[in-house]
């Protein structure tokens, strides 16, 4: 098989953990991965990082998959949706090896060999301690304000008790032996970083010679994947130390590390579920555009250094640079991807919106498909509106009128200039698919009006209306008429004939 061996070659991965949904701060480290990775001409792997079996699951995996294809981010080797891992492509002149399988599960023989390489060369060794004695031992530490540290016990064990004991089918964890030294390392966006690694103590590889942990498999991995840079978040600095140091036991290259800052919610703290929504999936279902959430997910951590706003992911590779990623952490600012996602909704064409509604105006049970389309429709799920386009005719369900897409279009047109998100929509136009509207009376009130200006206005409204011809019934008649009748009811003031008017109609203000 033909590998890359080409030393200047750009490698960089994303490295999700399928143990929840694409998380809005995974998808920023996976899209500056891939910005940097496309800048560069090189090669973005997506590796799913599985080895914690109790946590992870496919259903996320299958989440993380699907939104970052919804995203517009591609990735040239990585694990593919049948399973089989992707095979060898050309790109760029250069060829991109198979460096699989992507799935950690699928990779535990090449971490028990590292294992034993380490064990045998005695610089990791089997800890038989029960997790009870090291819990208390623990306890105590911290109790004494000391850093709860391992005490080193089966460091230097006796070959024979190691062996005794494995025979015995003791429990026990694989611990690296720590040369207990300063650590220091060049963070592209962070600068020069040093770390004492003493007090890191031994720590733990593996629960055992097939089960890696972490920091363990993400060392191997990205070796074996020729991985130039580790572009994450910045809560991995602290593993770095202790990364840098398996590397050099195992004789491998260090690859350059650039940690992004942390994403904050308003309040500064690390963005987290109770400031809201943290999943693509739920900002997609809410109706943010995938343009938009680029653009947005571009902004935290990074900046082009001028006043431009909008970027198709084409401008963004060009521009992308790490010297332009900021150290501080960076605030999530809802109001900024309301504005983004407006700016993308008004660039759609009055088909494509419409058709991005109709789903939550089906959801909101406003329209049904007709019922020899609701098969096509059942297939109709937010996270895939594919299909819509062969639903043209809808029930209204309240009136059980027929109408069409033409229907829905003119309804759409109303708001595509305000609408901040999709689902936005149901609650804007529902007035056209109900048959009585409920609001409270007193909406019908302008200012100080009384309930019997009310009924005034309303007569008023009711008589020129129905005088209009059908020929005449038109936006700009409609228009023209009502504004001069209503300055005859209360000159200066059209609220007096419009304002009633209006709720009477759609039940808003
Ligand atoms: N699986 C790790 C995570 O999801 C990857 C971290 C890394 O990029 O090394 O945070």
């Amino acid at each position: 098989m033909e590998t890359n061996t080409d030393p200047s070659l750009v490698r960089v991965r994303m490295a999700p953990a399928p143990t929840g949904k694409l998380h809005i701060g995974t998808a920023r480290t996976t899209l500056f991965n891939y910005l940097f990775a496309r800048k560069n001409k090189g090669v973005f792997v997506l590796r799913i990082e599985d080895t914690d079996l109790e946590r992870s699951d496919p259903e996320f995996e299958k989440d993380i998959i699907e939104n970052l294809r919804w995203l517009g981010i591609d990735w040239d080797e990585g694990p593919i949706a049948d399973n089989q891992e992707q095979k060898l492509k050309v790109k760029n002149q250069k060829y991109i090896g198979n460096y699989g399988p992507y799935r950690q599960s699928k990779r535990l023989s090449i971490y028990t060999k590292y294992l034993e390489k380490l064990l045998k060369e005695g610089k990791a060794y089997y800890c038989f301690c029960p997790k009870e004695e090291l819990e208390a031992k623990r306890q105590y530490r911290t109790s004494i304000g000391q850093p709860a540290l391992y005490n080193g016990k089966c460091r230097s064990l006796p070959k024979a008790t190691v062996k005794k004991s494995l025979g015995e089918r003791k429990p026990f964890t694989i611990r690296f032996k720590n040369p207990n030294k300063k650590v220091v390392f060049k963070d592209l966006i962070r600068g020069k970083l040093e770390f004492d690694s003493a007090l890191i103590g031994d720590f733990v590889i593996a629960k055992d010679l097939a089960t890696p942990l972490y920091n363990f498999a993400v060392v191997i991995d990205d070796f074996e994947m020729k991985i130039s840079h580790v572009i994450r978040g910045e809560d991995h600095i602290s593993n770095t130390p202790k990364q840098i140091l398996i590397q050099e036991a195992l004789g491998f290259p260090q690859p350059k590390f650039a940690h992004l800052p942390l994403i904050l919610g308003p309040d500064r703290a690390k963005l987290s579920k109770r400031h809201g929504v943290t999943s693509v999936s739920e900002y997609r279902k809410m109706g943010y555009l995938p343009g938009a959430m680029i653009n947005f997910m571009a902004f935290l951590g990074w900046n082009p250094g001028t006043e431009r706003e909008i970027f198709s992911m084409n401008s963004l590779i060009k521009e992308f640079s790490l010297e332009r990623v900021q150290k501080g952490g960076s605030i999530f600012n809802i109001k900024r991807l309301d504005y983004l996602n407006g700016f993308y909704i008004r660039q759609k064409s009055l088909n494509k919106l419409t058709e991005l509604c109709i789903p939550y105006l089906i959801e909101r049970v406003l329209i049904t498909p007709k019922p020899e389309l609701q098969k096509a429709a059942s297939k109709i799920e937010f996270l895939g509106i594919s299909g819509i386009e062969f639903l043209k005719s809808f029930i209204v369900n309240e009136t059980k009128k027929e109408i069409d897409f033409d229907f829905l279009k003119k309804t759409t047109a109303l708001y595509q200039e305000r609408l901040k998100k999709l689902s936005e929509i149901s609650e804007l136009i529902d007035f056209f698919f109900k048959d009585k509207l409920k609001y409270p009376g007193e909406l019908l009130k302008w200012k100080n009006m009384t309930p019997k200006d009310v009924e005034i206005s309303l007569d008023k409204s009711e008589r020129v209306l129905s005088k209009m011809k059908p020929d005449q019934w038109n936006k700009e008649n409609l228009e023209k008429i009502l504004l001069k009748e209503s300055e005859k009811l209360k000159a200066g003031d059209r609220g007096y004939l419009l304002w009633p008017l209006r709720v009477a109609l759609t039940g808003k203000e």
